[in-house]
């Protein structure tokens, strides 16, 4: 790089960086699409360089340095912006979102929902953005009752239930079905009980439900010959004081009693409508790039939107690791695709997570003494039993093929057998720059974390985890163990590759939103939003605001092999910029939440702000 190094501590005190003369004559002369001017900006280059200015054509870098060389970019055309000090970084990279679910929980949930009035509300907005006939689906109520958010155990609050009597008018011309976050009540509409065939208002309506599968109609007894399975058994119709069915519903039959009416796939309508709103919401936060495990239709709606100039964020696309035969047949390999829709890195799973205490442990969670998690489908046989070599045959075979693999892993046993299985890797295909994700990392036994350094992971976490998931990680998994959750300090030290991101919408008990700024709050601080507990979670493993910026821009391009064209505010890279209200190097951690994006540009165009 032909650049001045100066320490970070001595550019922060007002001396800017810029390239030598002799660079800036190399470049081709002609006057930049954009200039961003008089700003602080944030280089994450390999000596995380502070400077002033960044020029932009063609939606590639192709100046940084002082405010006064910019000029030498500047033509008739040139949009020059003056950022005033605002503080400038590389588009935030998430490293891991399930898009598709995002856009549909985007769309319609009640997950943080405490009051009928909020729930009125939201029902009333989903409902003018559909058109008449649209299921409304989702829901997830109560998951933060017990729990609540931003506390780190200690508060509850009063359950809220959702009273469909208060939205009937409003949802008349959509039947809907909403669930509780676990599965154990469920609540429907008029529209969609008579779309099974109940009449909401009968009163002779059974506590006890035995209804046909089949048309989901109430039997009557005369079928009584048809075989087991045909019925579905134990839908209990839950009551108000007064004796009236409510709308809600327990019972494991409840979901199969609608499964005929709920149509099988959202419309591509509906589906392109939830990317739009979805990609708002993405560029609200500053994100540029996302590294997504949704569906095949989703990557197809990407294409649609780049080919219509209306895609704003960059996607590196992840299909499942037991389809990597097909994705190999199809002549995918890392790397394969372009900057904007980039394919390869499979994703499998091997345990299960935090929030059901399913994550895989060498000890019984301490609040069950008879669970220690469970393995994922590709682990076991058809009836559960864990089958030696079984995934690590997949590893191998997409591993041959050319293919990166990134594995999710949360329980200390499942993190331990699967860099077990990395070691395989190694011995049998040989030590190449592989670049292996080990998803989530979330608790790692003691003796672990060095072979994290050793065999060159890249551990793609999601910070923000640990501020949510604090509610009730010590009550399941105790002290001791604790100590190597989320333990991004010693992962760092190990030598492994951290890389943020937030796991986008989350998971059925816990909401995990797209705001990167949440993520870096919760590395540099390990607290609850709330700033639960005081000092921090094990604040031995908190890191610098510098590292965890790393972690979020530059190290996610480098675990998706993009490194040389993202990731850092360097000349010739692609135009993916974030500009903030506020210079996070120096901000206390309230601040940091209370920083706004002012712009998010992608490919040197600006998708937010004015
Ligand atoms: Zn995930």
């Amino acid at each position: 790089m032909l650049k001045r190094i100066l320490p970070l501590a001595i550019a922060a005190a007002f001396t800017f960086t810029s390239l030598p003369l002799g660079a800036q004559e190399l470049m081709s002369p002609d006057p930049a699409d954009l200039i961003l001017r008089n700003g602080l900006v944030y280089t994450v280059d390999s000596t995380n360089t502070l400077t002033e200015a960044v020029a932009i054509r063609g939606g590639k870098i192709v100046f940084v340095g002082s405010s006064k060389d910019s000029k030498r970019f500047q033509g008739k055309q040139t949009r020059v912006i003056d950022l005033k000090g605002q503080f400038v970084l590389p588009g935030f990279n998430d490293n891991h979102v399930h898009f598709a679910s995002a856009a549909q929980f985007l769309e319609f949930n009640i997950m943080r929902t405490a009051t009928q009035q909020e729930f009125i509300a939201r029902v009333k907005d989903v409902v003018a953005r559909l058109p008449k006939g649209e299921w409304i689906l989702g829901g997830y109520w109560g998951a933060y009752d017990q729990w609540a958010s931003g506390s780190a155990g200690g508060s509850r609050r009063e359950p809220f239930s959702p009273d469909m009597r208060a939205i009937e008018v409003t949802t008349k011309d959509h039947p809907m079905l909403i669930r509780k976050f676990d599965d154990s009540e469920f609540a429907a509409n008029a529209p969609a009980l008579r779309a099974i065939g109940i009449d909401p208002a009968d009163p002779k309506l059974p506590a006890k439900g035995k209804l046909d599968a089949e048309t989901g109609r109430r039997g009557d007894g005369a079928r009584g010959n048809e075989p087991a399975g045909s019925r579905i058994e134990g839908v209990e119709f839950l009551r108000d004081a007064g004796g009236r069915f409510n709308g809600h519903m327990r019972g494991r039959g409840v979901m199969s009693l609608f499964a005929s009416a709920i149509p099988k796939q959202f419309s591509r309508e509906r589906r392109v409508g939830q990317t739009k709103n979805a990609l708002a919401e993405i560029r609200r936060y500053g994100v540029t790039n996302v590294s997504d495990m949704s569906d095949d239709e989703q990557l197809d709606i990407y294409r649609e939107l780049l080919k219509a100039g209306e895609l704003t964020v960059r996607v590196h696309f992840r299909p499942g690791l037991d389809r990597w035969q097909e994705i190999s047949d199809r002549g995918i390999k890392i790397g394969s695709g372009d900057d904007w829709i980039r394919l390869g890195a499979l994703k499998g799973h091997i345990d299960g997570i935090m929030g059901t205490s399913t994550a895989r442990f060498f000890q019984p969670y301490s609040n069950a003494p008879s669970n220690r998690g469970r393995w994922r489908p590709l682990m076991v046989d058809e009836k559960g039993n864990f089958v030696e070599g079984k995934f690590l045959r997949y590893m191998l075979d997409a591993d041959n093929a050319g293919l990166q693999i990134s594995v999710h892993a949360i329980g200390d046993e499942a993190n331990n057998v699967l860099l077990n299985y990395l070691e395989e890797l190694n011995r049998q295909n040989g030590v190449r720059d592989r670049r292996f994700r080990l998803v989530h990392a979330q608790v790692i036994a003691p003796d672990d974390f060095k072979r994290l350094g050793k065999l060159g992971v890249v551990a793609e976490v999601q910070p923000y985890h640990l501020s949510d998931d604090m509610r009730w990680m010590e009550e399941r998994i105790g002290r001791e163990r604790s100590k190597g959750a989320y333990a991004f300090k010693s992962i760092k030290d190990s030598g492994a590759i951290l890389c943020f991101g937030t796991d986008w919408p989350g998971t059925s008990a816990s909401e995990y939103p797209i705001n990167p700024l949440l993520g870096l709050y919760a590395a540099v601080t390990r607290q609850t939003v709330s700033g639960e507990p005081a000092g921090g979670w094990f604040p031995e493993q908190r890191i610098s605001i510098e590292d965890a910026i790393r972690a979020y821009t530059y190290n996610t391009a480098y675990a998706n092999f993009e490194e040389k064209s993202k990731g850092s505010i360097e000349v010739h890279k692609v135009a993916d910029l974030v500009v903030l209200t506020r210079n996070l190097l120096q901000a206390s951690p309230r601040e940091i939440l209370d920083t706004k994006v002012v712009y998010t540009i992608v490919g040197g165009k600006i998708v937010y702000g004015q």
